[in-house]
């Protein structure tokens, strides 16, 4: 038995599973989970002391690859300074300003969009968007929600129904302990449908608080919204008096400086308007690999949460300076040549493990938002949930494993993104590439 075996033979005595979150139990794809004791630029290591090429970065923040020197230094500063206080401090007011000078674009009219009047922090995605559904209802009155199936907003009660990342990886329809009453409150449409959202608000439109979506689904595999669906949703809730809450935690400060809201609101459209949805919620990078989240929007609607309004929301650990520290480093450091390495490192892998399956009859669509990408072993592209479940998932594990096996950690499971870093450089990427063949030999044979 080796290192990794002991461990999580022991973690299983004390830990549920022997995980703090399901996916890391490695129930999908089989096998040991590593237990990851360091890691540094594109690389992690094991308590084996084995290294690999790091196609995870933390599920998304290590957007900058692992232990940025600038990164490191902001938190080291900061936690010399005291851990966590309680009170107010300057830094996050300055990650507030930042986050809304970041989250503009100049639309194809020449007006310039700021969705983020106000922003406030909270420790995770789950709470920033538990956060954003109460303000929905407590701002319309309302109680009713909308959500797609196969998407993932964290694990607050309500947004459990058809929820993708660990959820879809179990195959389970929600989870236990949800009572009847919140799950009814929930009403889950199929993606990419646009008809189904309209006939949702004809019929209960006078009860729905708001609709939220991933601004590209990235939690069943990755799967961009078809041109226009986003735009076309802000209008809807607009019409029927709802709000619309992009949910940029996972793509927000990724797949470009302002977001996928970003790269969707700078393009041209036919009639040339711009779209803002009302309230965006942001994790993962804005902490840059610190508990650390953040819900904004209209300054109306953002003013409705206590101590200004009605809407409760609070946080211990809010806004914690160590974390805020992280954050502004990281959004700091992600410049324009941040954003090139990612969107260049994502075409050279995507290309390469395309050609991999190809060369060996593996039937698969490269599933692409913008450095975002995944695999769907399908011979047509998925629009929804249900084409994502349809595909032969039984191929990933063998591959997952053979990769594994040369050095690179890729998601364990099917039904996540793969996530690059702008510290993958040639060598890391070289990596990635030389154990192709063998892995999709071995999706194959499966
Ligand atoms: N929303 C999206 C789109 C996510 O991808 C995630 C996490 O993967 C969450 C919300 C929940 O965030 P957290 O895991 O920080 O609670």
């Amino acid at each position: 038995m080796g290192a990794n075996d002991l461990l999580f033979t022991r973690a299983k005595q004390s830990i549920p599973g022997g995980v703090n979150s399901p996916v890391r139990a490695y129930g999908s794809v089989g096998g040991t989970p590593r237990f990851l004791v360091s890691a540094r630029g594109p690389f992690v290591t094991d308590a084996e002391g084995r290294e690999y090429v790091d196609l995870v970065s933390s599920w998304g923040p290590a957007i900058l690859g692992h232990a940025h020197p600038a990164v490191v230094a902001a938190v080291q500063e900061a936690a010399a300074r005291g851990l966590s206080f309680g009170a107010s401090t300057p830094a996050e007011t300055e990650l507030a300003e930042l986050v809304r000078e970041r989250v503009h674009v100049v639309d194809p009219r020449g007006e310039d969009q700021r969705p983020i009047e106000k922003l406030r922090l909270v420790s995770t995605g789950t709470e920033a968007t538990m956060t954003a559904i109460r303000l929905a209802r407590g701002a319309t009155g309302r109680e009713l929600l909308v959500k797609f199936a196969g998407h993932y907003h964290g694990h607050s009660d309500a947004l459990l129904a058809e929820a993708g990342s660990g959820v879809a990886t179990l195959a389970m329809p929600g989870s236990a302990g949800v009572t009847a009453a919140t799950a009814a409150q929930t009403l889950v449409l199929p993606y990419n449908d646009l008809d189904a959202v309209r006939a949702v608000f004809a019929e209960r439109g006078a009860n729905i608080a708001g609709v939220i979506v991933e601004a590209a689904a990235a939690n069943m595999g990755v799967l961009a919204p078809e041109r226009g669906f986003n735009r076309a949703l802000a209008g809807i809730a607009r019409e029927n008096g709802a709000l619309l809450i992009l949910d940029e935690v996972l793509t927000g400060f990724r797949v470009g400086p302002a977001g996928w809201w970003g790269l969707e609101a700078a393009r041209v459209v036919p009639d040339g308007a711009g779209w803002k949805p009302d309230l965006v919620t942001f994790g993962k990078v804005i902490g840059g690999g610190m508990p650390l989240a953040a819900l904004g929007g209209r300054a109306d609607i953002m003013d409705l949460l206590a101590p200004l309004g009605p809407v409760y929301q609070a946080g211990t650990l809010s806004g914690n300076p160590v974390a805020v520290a992280a954050g502004i480093a990281t959004l700091r450091a992600a410049d324009a040549a941040v954003y090139r390495r990612l969107d260049t490192v994502a075409d050279l892998i995507a290309d390469a493990v395309s050609a991999a399956l190809s060369a060996e009859g593996v039937e698969h669509t490269v599933q692409r938002a913008g450095s975002l990408f995944s695999f769907a072993f399908a011979p047509t592209a998925p629009r929804n949930y249900a084409d994502v479940r349809a595909q032969q998932a039984f191929r990933y594990p063998p591959f997952f494993h053979a990769m594994l096996d040369a050095g690179v950690l890729l998601p364990p499971s099917v039904f996540e993104a793969w996530f690059v870093s702008a510290a993958h450089d040639d060598a890391a990427v070289a990596r990635i590439l030389e154990a192709l063949p063998a892995a999709a030999r071995a999706a194959a044979a499966a």
